[in-house]
């Protein structure tokens, strides 16, 4: 029984009409891609490089920052990796870095923004990624936070003028849509980039205006809430209209029901913690695209996230 739920993680998340999904894993050390590897992932959807700068006194060096990367790489043999770079700032503070305190550090120099001031930090980032990406492998970068589409310009000729340095190979150049700004003006954002991964984490506090550590408010932080159903559906039609690539790397990729929501709203892959893949993979195989397509449309009608939900309870309640 263990060896069949063993296989069975290993198959696609193919649904019973025949749309296969992607399913990535959230993982930011090569010592924990083999876990993720047997719980199902095909490749590795967020890797959060906030790591390398958190559990220490000091910056990691463009060497270093090499090493890891590459180990990533070479731990997933082939598969993909989404490399987000550096996003500090909100929740994700750096001690050692002495930034400046902001009154609101969510809505302040966080991600892209403070990569675009402080080029000592996204240049060494750069390097160390193009120079992994000429050792082979399947290599994306992305970039958190992105609310303007001359963010995206600047970065870019960053990753051009450092990849064209190193003689290195392009690589997909992709944003998170974490922001509703992004997300209303995805169809101009995909001109410039190669994909999207949505960040429905912050996508519902920026949504719903409710900071995603406040415990008072946890049960209405809500990815489901249709508000941010509606941007995700903004952002996959945004997509669609340059063909662009579409994956979810926040919480809701990882729980069962949202992740019917997110294929029905036609994204190509959903990313999340290593031990949620079985079981969402499981869900997905167990029904058809064409019912998820219908449920979500009928989401995205409903008032408040807990008619989302309840959709699932009466499903469920057909069923059986
Ligand atoms: C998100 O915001 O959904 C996300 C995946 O990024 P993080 O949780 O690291 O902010
Ligand atoms: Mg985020």
């Amino acid at each position: 029984k263990r060896a069949a739920q063993e296989a069975e993680r290993q198959l696609p998340a193919r649904t019973v009409d025949g749309h296969v999904l992607a399913v990535g894993a959230n993982v930011n050390r090569p010592a924990q891609v083999p876990l993720a590897l047997g719980q199902g992932a095909e490749g590795v959807g967020l890797m959060r490089t906030e790591f390398l700068f958190l559990e220490r006194g000091d910056t990691p060096s463009e060497d270093e920052q090499f090493e890891t990367y590459r180990g990533m790489i070479e731990a997933l043999e082939g598969r993909p990796l989404i490399v987000r770079a550096l996003d500090i700032g909100g929740d994700k503070q750096v001690a050692h870095l002495a930034l400046p305190r902001e009154d609101n550090p969510f809505l302040g120099v966080r991600g892209a923004r403070l990569l675009l001031r402080r080029p000592d930090l996204l240049e060494p980032q750069l390097r160390a990624l193009y120079r992994a990406a000429r050792e082979g492998g399947d290599l994306w970068i992305m970039f958190p936070m992105i609310t303007a589409i001359a963010e995206v310009t600047a970065l870019r000729q960053h990753c051009e003028r450092i990849r064209a340095a190193l003689d290195a190979p392009a690589v997909p150049l992709g944003i998170m849509i974490e922001v509703p700004a992004a997300a209303v003006q995805a169809d101009l954002l995909a001109a410039h980039v190669d994909f999207f991964s949505i960040g429905t984490n912050d996508l519902t506090q920026y949504t719903l205006a409710i900071d995603r550590q406040n415990p008072e408010l946890a049960g209405e932080a809500d990815s489901l809430h249709p508000a941010v159903l509606r941007l995700i559906d903004a952002t996959v039609k945004g997509a669609a209209a340059h063909r662009r690539w579409v994956g979810v790397c926040g919480g809701i990729a990882g729980d069962p029901f949202g992740a019917t929501l997110l294929a029905g709203l036609g994204v190509a892959e959903l990313s999340m913690t290593p031990r949620d893949i079985p079981a969402v993979k499981a869900r997905l195989r167990a029904g058809r695209q064409a019912d998820f397509a219908a449920l979500a449309a009928r989401a995205l009608a409903l008032d408040n996230a807990a008619e989302v939900r309840a959709l699932d309870a009466g499903i469920q309640g057909e069923a059986s």
